[in-house]
């Protein structure tokens, strides 16, 4: 059959029906992470849907910031958990479902010709024991999901090597921060946003190697500047013009008042002059090499890809960790090869699979939590298993002559290459990543079919509620009584607590009590960063097209890379 490349596609989602493309590129891929059996290759066929439907679709089994309070179905003992009270299936703590205590082999079913595999699936996710929390080797680490090698660590989420890092999210090798994001080697500082090897800073984006400095944007290797943007090694500047030492001082000492009055003026000040001001690059890649997409590090060959590093051959993925390698169609994977259509995986060969990070998986098709697992086809739960379908464990040969039947199969049901339909998770839609990064209102969700969980915050035992604009204004007038009262968010009315250790830092920093809930802080931060999109729009100084994520209407100056370089260094 002869193509003419790329090949254009409708999104067969109703309420998309996007046009998008399907390169000879992708279809190389296809082929080659098709998995052969025998000496027969099972060809993936082409994506249905385009790839922002596609990346929705992973991103919904995907919790990272909607804890509940329960007991482990095993030890009895109490836990904190993506999964709510009201889920079907048992869940266990860390020490229970890594444990020998259970075998998730005891749930294996035969498949059934006459029912679509995912249904089948379906009646094994309601089943088998799910684990609580994702993350390990963390120390005195509370109420974080998705974090590594890290110790007290306090609501934060997606991050690795932290220690003492507060309300925070993709944060790495950092201590004594609060409210930071995408962020690395960082040091006693708050709101950070896409920063590295910054110290005793807040209120800075896409700043590198700064040493007090604050309410910045763009600055590189800067001390004692606020209100700036653009600069490179300069000292004792505001609002890009130099001022004396005492007079930095004197500006400083405004910043650390510990005024929430003050800091709302400072914030407008930000963000109705620094953010306007500001030169922007129309992306932020850095060491990149025939990259397309935004916030890549260090990364070869890359198309449509965002918030990925040391990674090569990719597209359509999001946030890649490190040496991800020739895959498509990814979420949050690390040390992934061969892998396409996955959230929250590692390994080798691996499709169609969710939440098994481990880098020892390999030839894995549609399963979920899977620990040093090989040749496995619809499992969930298992770890150093090979030759399983559906939690039942069959010899090689059995394997290899079933599997492709199967296979056949979905081709009839159309599920054959496939990620889970959304309605297949066992979240609901808004507790997952999906509502964060494609949300939808509650009768949106239902009419596609989808789940939709009513929140309601479990806030234990407070002294008083109190609305967030009745705080004292000054952080010297916080009683250590704070901590046993709830705020009540000034923008959702969610009531959210203060600890002991957020608020130390706040009077060592000189810094208010924030008005407002960790996830509306969260939210409002990650609308500081631009959206996972590319447009067209021509530099704002030389007039040549250029691929961008600042959408066409946004009214900030954006050059091409050429044009920022010749302007900022
Ligand atoms: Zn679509
Ligand atoms: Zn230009």
């Amino acid at each position: 059959m002869v193509h003419t490349f790329p090949m254009q596609q409708i999104c067969a989602n109703a309420w998309c029906k996007q046009i998008f493309e399907i390169t000879d590129e992708d279809l190389a891929f296809y082929d080659k992470v098709s998995p052969v059996f025998g000496d027969k290759k099972e060809q993936i066929p082409p994506p249905t849907l385009c790839p922002q439907c596609r990346s929705q679709r992973r991103m919904a089994f995907r919790n990272e910031r909607n804890l509940y309070s329960r007991k482990c179905g095993l030890s009895q003992e109490g836990m904190v958990s993506i999964y709510s009270l009201d889920k079907p299936f048992p869940v266990y703590g860390s020490d229970a479902w890594y444990g020998d205590g259970w075998d998730p082999l005891s749930f294996g079913r035969e498949i059934q010709w006459d029912q679509p595999f995912f249904v089948q699936y379906q009646a094994l996710q309601r089943v088998v024991p799910r684990l609580g929390l994702i993350g390990v080797l963390n120390e005195n680490c509370s109420f974080a999901n998705h974090l590594w090698h890290s110790r007290n660590v306090y609501l934060s989420f997606d991050m690795g090597f932290c220690e003492d890092v507060l309300y925070s999210y993709a944060t790495y090798h950092s201590q004594n921060l609060i409210d930071c994001a995408f962020s690395r080697n960082c040091e006693l500082s708050s709101n950070l946003l896409d920063c590295t090897k910054c110290y005793q800073s807040s209120h800075l984006q896409d700043c590198e190697g700064c040493q007090d400095v604050h309410f910045s944007f763009d600055c590189h290797q800067c001390n004692n500047i606020a209100f700036c943007w653009n600069l490179r090694g300069k000292k004792n500047h505001v609002f890009n013009k130099p001022v004396s030492a005492e007079e930095f001082q004197a500006v400083l000492q405004d910043i650390r008042s510990g005024s929430f009055v003050m800091l709302q003026k400072h914030l407008q000040a930000y963000t109705g002059d620094v953010l306007q001001k500001a030169i922007r690059k129309a992306h932020h890649n850095l060491h990149c090499e025939d990259c397309r997409g935004d916030y890549l590090l260090h990364s070869r060959r890359i198309r449509y890809c965002f918030d990925c590093e040391t990674s090569d051959d990719l597209a359509y993925c999001n946030r890649m960790d490190e040496k991800i390698v020739s895959s498509m169609d990814l979420d949050n994977a690390s040390a992934a090869e061969l892998a396409y259509e996955g959230t929250s995986i590692a390994g080798h060969r691996i499709s169609f699979c969710n939440a098994s990070y481990d880098i020892s998986n390999s030839n894995l098709l549609y399963c979920d939590t899977l620990i040093a697992c090989t040749d496995c086809f619809g499992c969930i739960g298992l770890k150093r298993k090979q030759h399983c379908i559906l939690n039942k464990q069959y010899t090689k040969e059995e394997y290899e002559a079933l599997v492709p039947k199967i296979i056949e199969h979905m081709q009839q049901t159309k599920e054959w290459g496939e990620f889970f339909p959304v309605e297949f998770s066992p979240l609901a839609y808004n507790e997952t990543v999906a509502q964060e990064y494609f949300p939808l209102t509650k009768e949106e969700v239902l009419q596609r079919g989808w789940k939709w969980r009513d929140q309601k915050d479990e806030i234990s035992k407070v002294e008083k509620v109190i609305p967030a604009a009745k705080l004292p204004d000054s952080i010297e007038d916080i009683p250590d009584d704070i901590l046993n009262w709830a705020i009540e968010c000034e923008a959702t009315k969610r009531p959210f607590r203060i600890v002991k250790q957020e608020l130390d830092f706040y009077r060592k920093m000189r810094l208010p009590i924030p008005h407002f809930h960790p996830d509306e802080r969260h939210r409002r931060r990650m609308a500081l960063r631009n959206p996972r999109r590319l447009w067209k729009r021509p530099c704002g100084k030389c007039g040549k097209e250029m691929e961008t994520t600042y959408g066409r209407e946004r009214t900030e100056t954006v050059y091409c890379e050429a044009c920022y370089l010749k302007e900022v260094y």
